[in-house]
């Protein structure tokens, strides 16, 4: 089932992209919960983390890779920011779409936001 992140993959609806590459985009949440907050998406539609594959592990790297650049992008990297990864119901996920927030510009408590 397609979700919005396609639409902003296939450019069929606006996002603030900050970061793109052939597998994976980066675009400003649109209800950001931090002065700086960024979904990580991959192109290839993989509905949340548990449904990834084996052969889906370099995929998995190259976005890890991903959140360094846009947190150099974001000149964040020194004073720190959170990844959050959403699976599920339980976590909140709202986009079945696998993405990761990056989330900074604030402390973040822990656990918690
Ligand atoms: P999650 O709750 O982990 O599934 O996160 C989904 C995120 O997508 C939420 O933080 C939403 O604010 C965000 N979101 C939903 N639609 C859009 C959109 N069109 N552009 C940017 N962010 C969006």
């Amino acid at each position: 089932m397609s979700s919005v992140f396609d639409q902003i993959i296939s450019k069929e609806i606006p996002a603030d992209i900050i970061y793109e590459t052939e597998i994976c985009l980066a675009f400003r949440d649109i209800n950001p919960k931090a002065p700086e907050h960024i979904l990580i998406i991959p192109k290839k539609p993989i509905t949340k983390l548990s449904e990834a594959k084996p052969e889906d592990l370099q995929l998995l790297g190259q976005l890890m890779l991903a959140v360094g650049e846009v947190a150099r992008i974001l000149h964040v990297d020194e004073e720190g920011f959170r990844v959050i990864i959403n699976n599920g119901r339980n976590a909140g996920q709202t986009v079945f779409h696998l993405h990761l927030h990056l989330l900074a510009g604030r402390r973040f408590d822990w656990p918690g936001l």
